[in-house]
Parts: structure tokens; sequence; C-alpha cells
């Protein structure tokens, strides 16, 4: 999957000949899931960073606690955890800053984890990894 379509993010496609590529331009920026790959998987078309931005949406279970958590990779709508208290980071490189605004709210919403376009991923700061919630629901 092409997150969007700027050059350090796409510049080595064509060594992966065999590949089916999922591009950004084949999808309208609806703000919300565009493909299912799988009952765990999701595609999601926004905009802001550039005019087409997909991000991916997995859902795992942790066995041990009976945990669901999000991972969601998104390219650059997040550069890095850095852009989350130095807005600058990702504001100065976006060509629609509301769109943007909306797209990192609704992954910030939806996900435990994040992995940015450039840097480490990062947990979501709010959603505790292990709650009671899902201890109960797994000792039940
Ligand atoms: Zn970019």
């Amino acid at each position: 999957m092409l997150s969007h379509w700027h050059s350090d993010h796409v510049s080595n496609i064509d060594l992966f000949s065999d590949a089916t590529v999922i591009d950004p331009n084949n999808y309208w920026p609806e703000g919300k899931i565009v493909e299912k790959l799988s009952d765990r998987i999701d595609i999601l078309a926004f905009s802001g960073h550039s005019t087409v931005d997909l991000a991916v949406t997995i859902r795992q279970r942790d066995l041990l606690t009976g945990c669901t958590r999000v991972v969601s990779v998104a390219g650059d709508l997040f550069e890095s955890e850095d852009d989350l208290v130095k807005e600058e980071l990702w504001k100065d490189i976006s060509i629609d800053t509301e769109k943007q605004l909306i797209a990192r709210r609704h992954l910030l919403d939806v996900s435990d984890i994040i992995v940015p376009g450039h840097g480490r991923a990062f947990r979501v700061g709010r959603r505790p990894m292990v709650s009671i919630v899902c201890l109960q629901t797994f000792l039940a």
C-alpha cells in the first residue's frame, strides 16, 4: 500500500514488480474505511498531507490479556511522535491543515499504537495497553 505519492514513500516501488499495489489515487479521500483487506485490516482514505493519504488499521487480539488493540500505519499524516507537541512539524508540510487535523484526530481516537511516516511507532497516550475490562472479559 502506498500511503501517498511523495517520492520518499514510493521511489522504489518498481522493485516490487509482482506486488499488488494499493494506489491512493484510486480512492476519494472520504475520511473513512475504503477497503477491508480482512476482518482485521482496513484501509482508510484521508487528505491533508497530500491530496489522498491512505492509512491502514490492524486489529490485534492479545491472547494473554484478551484485549484487542489497534495499530495504525499512518504515512505522513503523522511525521513522528514529536509532531504531537511540535505542530509545525506536520503543519508546515501540509496542503490542508484542517483536513489533516480531522484525519489525525480520527486515527488518535481509534488507535492504540501509531506508526508514523518517519520515526518510531508510538503509543497513543490516553489508551492503556491492558485494561481491567479486557482482563475480566478474558477470564470470564
Ligand atoms: Zn509526505
